[in-house]
């Protein structure tokens, strides 16, 4: 006799839920970080980038991360703490995005960019739960060395990274397809997943969940085994 199919979980959907985002810490220094806990994602880019937008967006929270018109403010890592439920998966789960200072901001004195590297490099370097690390790059600037040289050193590190283009909305059809291909062209043995995005408008986002929720569930599956 034909067995039915099994039940579909009740509460799994195809798309991730937050269903609640809140601050948690800004800190200045490795130091001060808040002790390591559930999964993190980074998120880096230069200043200006659309990186605040993004986060309230993918948050889907509106003033959750302050969308700042004077850019380069030079800051700590700020961390947010979450409450997301995957695709397929039944029970909410925590997760932590942190939001790295800016970079490529030209008038921050010498000591200050190096305070910088040294927090940004140690925290990737250091953390044992960051599980993918966002890589912003604007629409209308492409890449330049610094996200290349970060890339690869992602890469000699083993930590996934995606590569995300930020203010999608502000190019045409075939302006995409170009952009793509090129990005695909300069970073071809250093990037795996390439999601373009925008804050603004909300397009793209999803897909980048999907790919973020992806990356959280192959961690599980790492540490499972
Ligand atoms: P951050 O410095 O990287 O955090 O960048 P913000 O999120 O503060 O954004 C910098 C500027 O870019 C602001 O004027 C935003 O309104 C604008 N911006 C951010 N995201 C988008 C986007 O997706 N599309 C467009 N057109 N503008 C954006």
């Amino acid at each position: 006799m034909p067995q039915p199919d099994p039940p579909k979980r009740a509460t799994a959907s195809a798309k991730v839920v937050v269903m609640e985002a809140a601050f948690l810490a800004e800190s200045r220094s490795l130091a001060r970080m808040p002790v390591a806990g559930p999964p993190e994602i980074a998120i880096a880019g230069r200043s200006n980038v659309g990186k605040s937008t993004l986060l309230n967006r993918l948050a889907a929270r509106k003033g959750l991360a302050h969308v700042s018109k004077t850019p380069g403010r030079t800051r700590g890592l700020v961390v947010f703490d979450l409450v997301v439920r995957l695709p397929d998966v039944s029970a909410a789960e925590p997760l932590r995005l942190v939001d790295l200072p800016g970079y490529g901001y030209a008038k921050v004195s010498r000591d200050e960019r190096q305070a910088w590297q040294e927090m940004v490099e140690g925290y990737i370097k250091g953390r044992a739960n960051l599980v993918l690390l966002l890589v912003l790059v604007d629409a209308r600037r492409g890449l330049a060395q610094e996200e290349l040289q970060l890339m690869s050193w992602l890469q000699d590190l083993a930590i996934p990274c995606c590569l995300v283009v930020t203010k999608s909305d502000k190019l045409g059809a075939a302006e995409r397809g170009a952009l793509r291909h090129a990005l695909r062209q300069q970073a071809k043995d250093i990037v795996a997943s390439l999601f373009m995005v925008s804050g603004e408008t909300g397009e793209g986002v999803d897909a980048l969940w999907a790919g973020m929720a992806a990356a959280l569930e192959a961690r599980r599956e790492r540490r499972e085994r």
